[in-house]
C-alpha cells in the first residue's frame, strides 16, 4: 500500500496519522499483522513519531534540526544545496514501525505519525506494509 503526498513548504511536519490509520485499520491483513512499516522512498525527507496535539512540537523539532544543521556549509551544497536536508533526514530515519493489536495501530494517545519534508516541496510516496 502506498499514499502520495503533496508538500508545500521547504521545512514542514504532515500528521499523516489518520491517512495510515484509513488504509491499515480498513485492511484485511491488519487483522493478523503484529506490525506495520511506514516508509520514504527518499533522500530529503523522514517519517516521524511524536506529539500530534500541539503543533508547536513540529515546530521546535524543525527549529532544532534547523539550528543544529544549517545551510551552505557542506560539500553536497555545491552539486545541489540540499546537505542539510540530507543530514536531518538520516537523523531521523526513512521508516518507523507501529506495533498492531487486534488490527489496529498501538500509538500513544499524543503520538502521531508525521511524514519531516526538509528539501520541499515536492511530491513524496509514503510506503506502507504490514508486517
Ligand atoms: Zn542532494
Amino acid at each position: 500500500m502506498e499514499i502520495a503526498i503533496k508538500t508545500t513548504k521547504r521545512e514542514e511536519i504532515i500528521d499523516i496519522t489518520e491517512k495510515i490509520k484509513e488504509i491499515v485499520e480498513g485492511s484485511e491483513e491488519a487483522k493478523n499483522g503484529k506490525a506495520v512499516l511506514v516508509y520514504v522512498p527518499h533522500a530529503t525527507c523522514s517519517i516521524i513519531i511524536n506529539e500530534s496535539y500541539d503543533e508547536n512540537v513540529r515546530e521546535d523539532i524543525l527549529f532544532y534540526l534547523r539550528k543544529q544543521i544549517p545551510q551552505g556549509i557542506w560539500k553536497h551544497d555545491k552539486i545541489d544545496n540540499n546537505a542539510d536536508a540530507h543530514i536531518k533526514s538520516s537523523l531521523i530515519g526513512a521508516s518507523q514501525i507501529v506495533p498492531l493489536e487486534k488490527g489496529k495501530l498501538q500509538l500513544g494517545r499524543w503520538q502521531g505519525i508525521g511524514l519531516a519534508e526538509f528539501d520541499g516541496p515536492r511530491e513524496r510516496k509514503v510506503i506502507v506494509k504490514i508486517l
